[in-house]
């Protein structure tokens, strides 16, 4: 919780010092959260407007940017807004055009931008009415099933979901899901309650975060409603808590789930987790409520691999109708790691891009759009990487690199990857002869000349090669 809150009643100017302390705050926080790639792409343009009547009115450039960043961050500015500020219940986010395409984000030189009187503007509500919608929160319409790929990493996982998704009964209790960030279990957890709420409407199903379910409990005992709440509560069907790690070291709401949870299994209702952990991993938690959290099936989500990477970024270009080149989703697969919200973000930036300027994606627009996100990896290349990915990407040993074979499958991709060296590293040729087996300088300086040859003869060839130049050039 902030330290430094204030309520604020009426219009309050944007110029307050105090307010752009919280603005700078939520901003952090998003940053952290969303991380670099997507904060710079969506939520960096954001710009402070105005407040008034416990709303806060953010300032988008275009109308795109703002359904956007409706959707996808809506909920959560709001709920950070509101821990910043107490009096802050709502946010609008509207567009409001700049001359500039890049908003000044520091404080002395942001401008108070004009609210346009016939701004088109979207509201992200506290839930406020009764009912369970009010202690929920919203599922987002394209987590569903559907739009999950699967793959090595996630399918038992996926697997998990789907069954306590398609049955009945209760069967495994809890279900417990656990990974690093951004590798799908929000997603996961909101595809099962569609899939619930569409077999069975009649079932109550409960979605929030952890730190949603601490804000309603702390707001409950302040207003001296803790009976409504725990009332509410336990009589849902199914509940699902995500990111639970963040209840760990908060005793009194920990105690609280604690006892929700042991009512809804001895009612015999079906209880969903996520967390970044597994539960004997958890931070800060109680023995008693780690090992009960660990007593049904327990499913971890892996780091995404390279072919599940390829999956996402076909699955999701065709969902936005765009022609992603093979080409280039090797190189967005290749280059973007980390986990799929940075893979989703670079790609949403690379479409937008093209759609923008109404070009083709080519790799080259790709390098460009995403220089930034591309050169943060920045690192130097060495002469033993080039020949790890050189011999992975034409499927021939790393031995061969150095061997005296010369059948032309090995002795052209050990050209590549001398001729790369030569490009990519500041090594002299001698050097770099030495590194391939002891070769003779004329050897590398030979290999150099015939790539370069092949490159002006076979356009396809000189594609694979800027395609492992790019790759390497991180
Ligand atoms: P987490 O909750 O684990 O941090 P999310 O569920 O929020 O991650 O996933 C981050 C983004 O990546 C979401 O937009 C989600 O739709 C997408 N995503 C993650 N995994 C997959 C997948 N296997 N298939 C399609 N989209 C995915
Ligand atoms: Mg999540």
């Amino acid at each position: 919780m902030a330290v430094e809150r204030r309520a604020y009643f009426g219009v309050i100017s944007v110029n307050d010092e105090i307010v752009h302390a919280q603005w700078d705050r939520v901003r952090g926080r998003l940053r952290d959260e969303f991380g670099e790639a997507a904060f710079k792409s969506w939520l960096n343009p954001l710009s402070l407007a105005e407040i008034k009547n416990g709303q806060v009115r953010i300032g988008v450039p275009t109308r795109f940017l703002r359904d956007w960043v409706a959707t996808h961050y809506g909920d959560r500015i709001r709920s950070l807004w509101s821990k910043e500020n107490a009096a802050i219940s709502a946010i609008d986010i509207i567009v409001v055009p700049t001359a500039a395409t890049t908003p000044a984000v520091s404080r002395t030189t942001r401008p108070a931008h004009p609210i346009l009187a016939n701004s088109a503007a979207i509201s992200v509500p506290t839930p406020e009415s009764p009912g369970m919608e009010e202690i929920g929160a919203s599922l987002d319409p394209r987590y569903t099933f559907d739009n999950f790929v699967v793959g090595k990493p996630n399918e038992f996982a996926y697997a998990a979901a789907r069954r306590v998704a398609d049955s009945d009964t209760v069967s495994f209790n809890p279900l417990f899901l656990y990974g690093g960030v951004g590798l799908g279990k929000t997603h996961l957890m909101h595809a099962v309650a569609w899939h619930i709420r569409e077999r069975n409407p009649s079932r109550s199903v409960l979605y929030l975060s952890a730190e949603k379910f601490m804000y309603r409990f702390v707001r409950a005992l302040r207003y001296q409603d803790t009976m409504a709440f725990k009332e509410q509560f336990r009589s849902v069907d199914v509940l699902m808590i995500d990111d639970v790690q963040f209840i760990g070291g908060k005793d009194s709401t920990q105690e609280e789930f604690f006892h929700t949870f042991n009512s809804l299994m001895d009612q015999g209702r079906q209880i969903i987790i996520s967390a970044d952990k597994s539960p004997s991993d958890l931070q800060g938690m109680e023995e008693r409520l780690r090992s009960r959290l660990g007593c049904g099936l327990v499913a971890d989500i892996h780091a995404t691999t390279y072919e599940l990477r390829l999956g996402i970024i076909a699955a999701k270009a065709e969902q936005m109708n765009a022609t992603v080149p093979p080409k280039v989703a090797e190189f967005l697969a290749h280059k973007i790691q980390s986990n799929v919200r940075e893979l989703e973000g670079a790609l949403n930036r690379v479409v937008a891009h093209a759609t923008l300027v109404g070009r083709d994606i080519t790799l080259e627009s790709t390098q460009d759009v995403l220089h930034d996100l591309l050169r943060a990896n920045d690192r130097r290349i060495t002469i033993e990487e080039i020949q790890k990915r050189v011999a992975e990407h034409f499927n021939i040993r790393i031995a061969d690199m150095h061997s005296a074979r010369r059948a032309r499958q090995v002795a052209r991709p050990r050209q590549v990857a001398m001729y790369l060296a030569k490009q990519l590293t500041s090594r002299s040729l001698p050097e770099i002869g030495r590194k391939f087996g002891g070769r003779d300088h004329t050897t590398v300086m030979h290999a150099v000349k015939k790539i370069e040859e092949l490159r002006g003869q076979d356009s396809s060839f000189a594609e694979d090669i800027e395609l492992l130049r790019r790759m390497l050039e991180n």
